[in-house]
């Protein structure tokens, strides 16, 4: 293996991990982090740094916010930095990075990570660290309850010790915007960036392992699709003239009611659930438009597509009964792809020799939907190969809740972890 001779410090790393989480921002909103991203790469000296149209396929985006929603961020962004450069290559919802580091002739090695926030609005309570400590988020009604600001840490702590190390070959890390809403995964694997990777090493912090433990292989992701759903029909007064009227809530309902009866299937687990009904309407007026978010997910790609074609032949069914149109969007997706068991195998022994590690697990089940599958698909398809690790970070309370936090001593744990694997892979 060559020599590694430089590791960010941990208070580099808590540093920067709470930079970020005072800033969370939502899938493909994501300028400020965008900008501060490629700052760091600046700052690192990375040969190559993608943005904009050349990190990712553009058109592949899915649940792109509309223009009103994404100006809105991208002024809160352009008020705290001077950076307009990068913020213009941005503009429109072209959030994320691809930094790339190439040292003459070798493998490819990429590091995937996450970098969106949610929609939750965090805790001020007294023991929640961030609140306590001052790095609480600054965006109310948003937060970063995933630990995708400790993912962002990973990635630049990473380069910067790999950059800084010996080694022959290629060293890329996909900074992907908008995991949480499925919508980014399939844009980054289909750009320019992925196709020469050899080996590809997804990872995600906490997931209630405690911080110690390293998973080298998460497995069994959730396979996942999300839909706008529009009903159209007309609209009459529901009293003089309710014949005349096509009813759009009613052809909703009917779907909706329908789609939670979508028989389960024999060859394993299915998720449905409908979200978000909506008909701004009044109690006398026959609605003329109706519209959902539905999802559905499944233990195989082929399970969850069961699902899919299952939802929409509901929706056509009852847009024909109720002489309605329907519309279906697709805005959000992921596949099912497990890890490879040679990378597995490398993780899980690279793990045992990194300081503050105390258990290594080689497989375990991820449960929920994750679309750095797409890219895992992207390299195992050219003959590479992928695995998506877990970095425990005793997380005091669940993903996705405003009291979530990560114990950063995760941070050095999963840089010395993930740039001694890239090395050895480099070597
Ligand atoms: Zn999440
Ligand atoms: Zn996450």
């Amino acid at each position: 293996m060559p020599t590694q001779t430089h590791l960010p410090t941990k208070q580099e790393l808590v540093g920067l991990r709470r930079e970020f989480h005072a800033f969370p921002e939502p899938g493909w909103r994501e300028y400020w982090t965008t900008v501060r991203i490629v700052e760091e790469l600046e700052r690192l000296g990375v040969d190559q740094i993608h943005v904009g149209d050349e990190a990712l396929d553009s058109d592949k985006r899915l649940g792109v916010p509309d223009e009103q929603e994404l100006s809105a961020w991208y002024e809160r962004a352009a008020a705290r930095t001077d950076r307009t450069d990068i913020l213009e290559q941005i503009a429109g919802g072209h959030t994320g990075a691809v930094a790339v580091v190439e040292r003459g002739d070798g493998p490819t090695v990429g590091l995937r990570v996450d970098i969106d926030a949610l929609p939750i609005p965090e805790s001020s309570d007294k023991g929640h660290k961030p609140a306590t400590e001052g790095f609480r988020s600054g965006n109310e009604g948003y937060m970063h309850a995933c630990g995708h600001d400790a993912h962002v840490t990973l990635g630049l702590g990473t380069l910067q010790a790999v950059i800084e190390s010996d080694f022959s070959g290629t060293f890329k890390v996909f900074f992907q915007p908008s995991e949480e809403l499925l919508g980014g995964g399939k844009a980054m694997a289909s750009g320019p960036h992925i196709d020469d990777v050899d080996y590809l090493i997804g990872a995600h912090v906490g997931l209630d392992h405690p911080t110690g433990t390293v998973v080298g292989g998460l497995d069994e992701a959730l396979a996942f699709a999300r839909f706008d759903v529009t009903f159209t029909g007309e609209s009459a007064h529901a009293g003089l003239a309710p014949n005349q009227g096509r009813n759009a809530v009613h052809a909703l309902v009917d779907a909706t009611s329908n789609i939670y009866g979508i028989p389960r299937h024999r060859e394993g687990a299915t998720r449905v659930n409908v979200g978000e009904l909506r008909s701004d309407n009044a109690a006398n007026v026959v609605a003329s438009e109706a519209t959902a978010t539905v999802e559905v997910r499944g233990e195989s790609d082929e399970l969850m597509e069961y699902m899919r074609d299952s939802v929409h032949r509901h929706v056509d069914a009852a847009a024909a009964a109720h002489d309605c149109e329907a519309d279906i969007s697709l805005i959000g997706e992921s596949l099912r792809e497990d890890s490879d068991e040679a990378l597995v195998d490398l993780v899980a022994e690279t793990a045992k020799d990194v300081d503050g590690v105390s258990s290594v697990r080689r497989r375990d089940r991820l449960g929920a939907s994750e679309d750095a599958t797409f890219l895992m698909r992207a390299v195992k398809e050219n003959g590479g190969k992928a695995t998506y690790i877990g970095i425990g970070g005793s997380n005091p309370t669940g993903h996705h809740t405003p009291t979530f936090d990560i114990d950063e001593d995760c941070l050095p744990i999963g840089v010395t972890l993930l740039s001694n694997a890239t090395l050895d892979l480099l070597s």
